[in-house]
């Protein structure tokens, strides 16, 4: 049986498409071409969707196309102004070639624990837009990954955008992937953090990537800094919080203990950003 190649310019076309077919979606196929074609398989070119394009700014956040690729993230002047961490983030994804294709949206729908934007969506505390002939639905994106590889996109839907809300002026943000090497590498451990000093403790939300079978949304440890510097938020409890959030395994990359200790390394560099918490842990 030969396969099937649908490429629509209009969206209500593609999401009829993806109703009636069990047609697999195709955005930048880094992902794709790397696990190989099926000639004999159904697919669904979104590149040619005007809808799922771009960069725009509104009153919410800044709302982005789940076709923007991580080289126009990283060159795009609003994203490296008011979200960098998503501009460094995208820049730290593979190679300039892997970049100039790979978009966002392929990005999170590939849903791999280790990739490299998810911990800065999480941080940002981003909205993921899912297209389908029912509508547009919209959820945060900390419930968008539901177990390895698994995610709360339908088989009739899109992904179609993102809304990242833009943190207020003067918050402190940190990005920091530790791979093998500085380029080309999957991470051993990503974290993004991006948030502010209240009047008693740190208000802020901290995204990992490699720490678990999902990216991870450090609650228990976001608490404890939330707390204030009280006797309960020593370096031992903090500790303890970040281990409470993540469930790092041994893989071919790392070990378990080696990405236990480094998340919470990059932790205590990330929160030396707000000067009177530098010397705390
Ligand atoms: C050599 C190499 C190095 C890499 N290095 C990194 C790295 O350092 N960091 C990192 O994070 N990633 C890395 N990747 C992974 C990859 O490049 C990214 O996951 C990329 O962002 C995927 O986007 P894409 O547009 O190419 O997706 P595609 O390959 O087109 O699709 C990926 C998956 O998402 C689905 N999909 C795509 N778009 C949509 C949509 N809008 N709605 C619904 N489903 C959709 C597809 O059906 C498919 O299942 C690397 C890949 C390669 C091959």
């Amino acid at each position: 049986m030969s396969g099937r190649w649908w490429r629509p310019r209009d969206l209500a076309c593609a999401l009829r498409i993806r109703a009636q077919e069990p047609a697999v979606c195709v955005a930048g196929a880094t992902d794709l071409m790397a696990g190989g074609w099926d000639p004999a398989g159904s697919y669904l070119d979104l590149s040619a969707l005007a809808a799922l394009a771009g960069i725009r700014e509104t009153e919410a956040g800044i709302e982005i196309g789940a076709l923007v690729t991580c080289t126009a993230l990283g060159r795009h002047a609003v994203i490296r102004a008011r979200l960098p961490l998503l501009a460094q983030s995208a820049a730290a994804t593979g190679s300039r070639a892997i970049q100039n294709r790979a978009t966002l949206g392929g990005n999170v729908m590939n849903a791999s624990p280790a990739a490299d934007n998810p911990p800065v969506l999480l941080a940002y505390g981003a909205q993921v837009r899912l297209a389908s002939e029912r509508g547009l639905r919209s959820l945060p994106y900390e419930e968008f990954h539901t177990g390895y590889k698994t995610t709360a996109c339908a088989a009739d839907e899109i992904v179609h955008s993102f809304l990242v809300p833009v943190p207020d002026a003067g918050s402190h943000q940190y990005f920091r992937k530790v791979g093998t090497r500085r380029a080309q590498a999957i991470s051993k451990v990503t974290l993004a953090l991006a948030g502010q000093a209240g009047r008693e403790g740190l208000c802020v939300r901290i995204g990992l990537a490699s720490v678990g079978p999902v990216p991870v949304l450090a609650r228990t440890a976001a608490a404890v800094l939330r707390a204030g510097r009280t006797a309960a938020c020593t370096r031992e409890r903090l500790q303890e919080a970040l281990q409470a959030d993540i469930a790092p395994q041994d893989d071919i990359r790392s070990t378990r203990l080696y990405r236990d200790r480094v998340a919470f390394n990059l932790l205590k560099e990330a929160l030396c950003g707000f000067p009177t918490w530098s010397d705390a842990f």
